[in-house]
């Protein structure tokens, strides 16, 4: 099969749709896909019906609501397509009504105390924007997932909510440029993900990496990244068979992977896709990440989308490109060429600017788990402290406008400036500044913070939320203008002014940037996720999430609280592995190991009593030392876990674990890893890093 043939051949996408329904039915459901109008039963029949037949053409017999819970990947609940027909056989059917909605028994899936309080179940409910597809033998249909009282109980709702709130906002400052034709607005997004692969073998012999995704213990393999020679090199025969194979699975359900190479890491790799609309590339995403442990699976390999699988190395991180764009194909971030259209740019641009700076807590909350509190900050990653790179020509230009000074661009042209005239100017050569959490490149903006198992829904919700809301403010000011580009040019400036503090070009890995942002430009450093989730009930955040109609109060309630929730379980889990592991594996290998070091002191003592046996005797007493404070580190973090049922209320349990429980952990991780220097491998429980990082051939 040609690789055109493949694409897309398990999706119900536009051509098919196309070929398969009366043209009548066809528009409706493009009306409704593209603009957003309502969906008649009728038409829902007739989709749902033309659905099921492709769907059992390509061997379907079931079909699930597809839609992603608030923690997990995604879920799906699978119904057959068959009915009793009354000669006592089956026929295979599935209507309107189940394709629009779906009643999945929800009392499982975290709801933050909102379904207590309602009914015991929610209901899902399809997105006819985001195409469905088939998986093994199941049609899976996209859908939210909401409770009966309208409460969105998924990731998806609130990022449609998000990208509406965007559009509305977009489409006022366009009316204002004069732009009449453009219908819609909308987000895009190209998450760029980053993985790791290790043999199935390993995998199933270490069981931390199975209980929670990543080494809990593990000594310093003798080689790690510092040769720098595994970013873009070679990619073994073995790694190479999976990304054909990746690919080929990710074509067929429509995914446009693209790009594909080693990371820094050993083991590390990255796959990018072609960026789409927002809500599309987040399924795109959930699905990529599925597909990608399925198919390591088929080629005896493990892939590892822990944020930090292993410490002393590279974690993993996605970074989500984003732009907006309209209907009619304009990049709204991309600089123009005339100077109208500069203006137009530039106040994008500052909207962006004035969002990441107002609201610094949302995005850093955005990308906030036990997981990614690992790679934020440690120097490999983009720091916790939010800051945007745009380019010294970009800064060159707002400084310009900010000071009513004429701007000498890097290649001589003088700019001019005035309170009519905008600069002109070329596309920015950005350069390719790898330090910081959101950097523009020339067209689009990278916010590179997310961790590689985020969901991108998340961020890109805050994100269109924020900036929405930078329009709404210039919207408002400019539609009651007396004179438009005055306004314009005023406005552009007070942003500048007020928000530069959140520009920064330097590396975002120093330790000085780090004091110079906290210090002298007072932006927000929350290191963890104990730290920044209780900020989402901040009255300014809850206002503008809530003004937008993107969240509810309720429903942020309940999201600050699962997000925390999920936060202390998932360190729990954790500490109790590490325990565990270290009472029934880690001690006793280490008193084994001493003990026979000191039975070979005796014996060779026992031959002949002037022999020195200091290497012996080392040991032991190393050994005896560190067994000894395993054994203590792992009581105290037993006790410390325990004290957590103690605390009043899930905030104060976050604050706890970050305190407390983390801390006992990285002793314990201490002594273990000391340790395994000094005792010899056969007597070692679990592979080492060494063997994890190097194992794929
Ligand atoms: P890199 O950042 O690794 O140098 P690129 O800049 O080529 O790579 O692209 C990274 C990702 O950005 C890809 O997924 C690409 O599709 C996406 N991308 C490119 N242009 C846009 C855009 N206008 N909006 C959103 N994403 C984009
Ligand atoms: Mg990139």
């Amino acid at each position: 099969m040609t690789v055109a043939n493949m694409f897309g051949s398990k999706v119900f996408d536009d051509r098919v749709m196309k070929a398969k329904l009366p043209a009548k039915i066809y528009n409706s459901l493009k009306k409704t896909i593209d603009e957003g109008a309502n969906l008649d039963i009728s038409v829902a029949n007739a989709v749902a019906s033309a659905m099921k037949d492709w769907a059992m053409e390509q061997g379907a017999t079931h079909y699930t609501h597809w839609f992603q819970p608030l923690t997990g990947i995604t879920a799906e609940k699978h119904d057959s397509f068959i009915t009793p027909s009354p000669d006592g056989g089956v026929i295979m059917e599935f209507s309107g009504k189940e394709l629009i909605k779906g009643e999945p028994d929800a009392s499982s899936f975290p709801s933050g105390g909102i379904r207590a309080t309602f009914e015991a179940r929610g209901y899902t409910a399809w997105d006819p924007t985001s195409y469905a597809f088939i998986k093994g033998k199941t049609l899976c249909i996209p859908t939210a997932f909401c409770s009966y009282g309208g409460e969105a109980l998924d990731k998806k709702t609130p990022l449609l909510r998000s990208m509406e709130a965007l559009n509305t906002q977009a489409l006022r400052i366009l009316r204002l440029f004069g732009n009449d034709t453009v219908k819609c607005v909308k987000t895009s997004v190209g998450p760029e993900q980053e993985y790791f692969l290790i043999t199935k073998e390993m995998y199933d012999a270490r069981p931390d990496i199975r209980l929670t995704g990543r080494t809990l213990f593990g000594a310093k393999s003798p080689k790690g990244q510092e040769m720098d020679d595994h970013y873009f090199g070679v990619i073994k025969p073995k790694v190479a068979e999976y990304m054909e194979d990746l690919n080929e699975e990710l074509w067929k359900l429509g995914i446009l992977a693209k790009t594909e190479h080693n990371e820094v890491a050993p083991a590390q790799h990255e796959l990018a896709p072609i960026y789409t609309t927002t809500n599309i590339a987040t399924d795109h995403n959930q699905l990529t990440m599925e597909i990608m442990q399925k198919v390591a699976a088929k080629h005896g390999l493990v892939c590892l989308l822990h944020e930090k699988p292993f410490a002393g190395v590279n974690g993993s991180g996605k970074h989500n490109n984003w732009s907006i764009s309209t209907d009619n194909g304009v990049n709204l971030l991309s600089p123009g060429e005339t100077p109208y259209e500069n203006a137009q740019f530039l106040l994008f641009l500052c909207a962006v600017i004035k969002a990441v700076d107002d609201y610094q807590d949302l995005l850093r909350i955005s990308v906030a788990t036990a997981g990614n509190d690992h790679r934020l900050g440690a120097n490999e990653a983009p720091p916790a402290v939010v800051s945007i790179f745009l380019g010294d020509e970009l800064e060159g230009i707002l400084q310009a406008i900010e000071t009513d000074t004429p701007y000498i661009a890097a290649g001589k042209t003088k700019m001019k400036l005035g309170v009519n005239v905008l600069p002109r100017f070329t596309k920015d050569t950005t350069d390719r500044n790898r330090t910081s959490p959101f950097a523009f490149t020339g067209n689009k903006f990278e916010f590179r913070m997310l961790g590689s198992s985020n969901s991108i829904a998340c961020a890109n919700i805050m994100l269109n939320a924020a900036v929405a809301e930078s329009l709404k403010i210039y919207a408002d000011r400019l539609e009651g203008a007396e004179d438009f580009e005055t306004a314009l040019h005023e406005m552009i400036k007070k942003t500048i002014k007020d928000h530069k503090r959140i520009i920064f070009n330097g590396n975002g890995y120093d330790d000085s940037w780090i004091k110079e942002a906290t210090q002298n430009r007072g932006l927000l450093n929350y290191r963890t996720t104990a730290d920044c989730m209780p900020h989402l009930l901040d009255k300014k955040n809850v206002d503008m999430l809530t003004g937008h109609k993107i969240f509810s109060e309720r429903e942020l309630q309940s999201r600050e609280e699962i997000m925390l929730e999920n936060y202390c379980k998932t360190v729990v889990i954790e500490a109790n592995t590490m325990v565990d592991m270290a009472k029934c594996y880690y001690a006793p290998a280490v008193e084994k190991y001493a003990a026979y070091m000191a039975q070979n002191a005796v014996a060779k003592k026992t031959l002949d009593p002037s022999v020195p046996c200091e290497y012996e005797t080392s040991v032991v007493k190393r050994l005896s030392v560190l067994c000894d404070r395993i054994a203590k580190c792992a009581d105290a973090l037993q006790a410390v876990v325990l004290q957590l049922g103690d605390a009043e209320n899930i905030d104060s349990e976050a604050y706890m674990i970050r305190d407390t429980v983390l801390v006992k952990m990285a002793e314990l991780r201490a002594a273990v890893d000391e340790a395994e220097t000094i005792t010899a491998k056969e007597f070692w429980p679990f592979p080492s890093y060494a063997d994890l990082l190097f194992s794929v051939r």
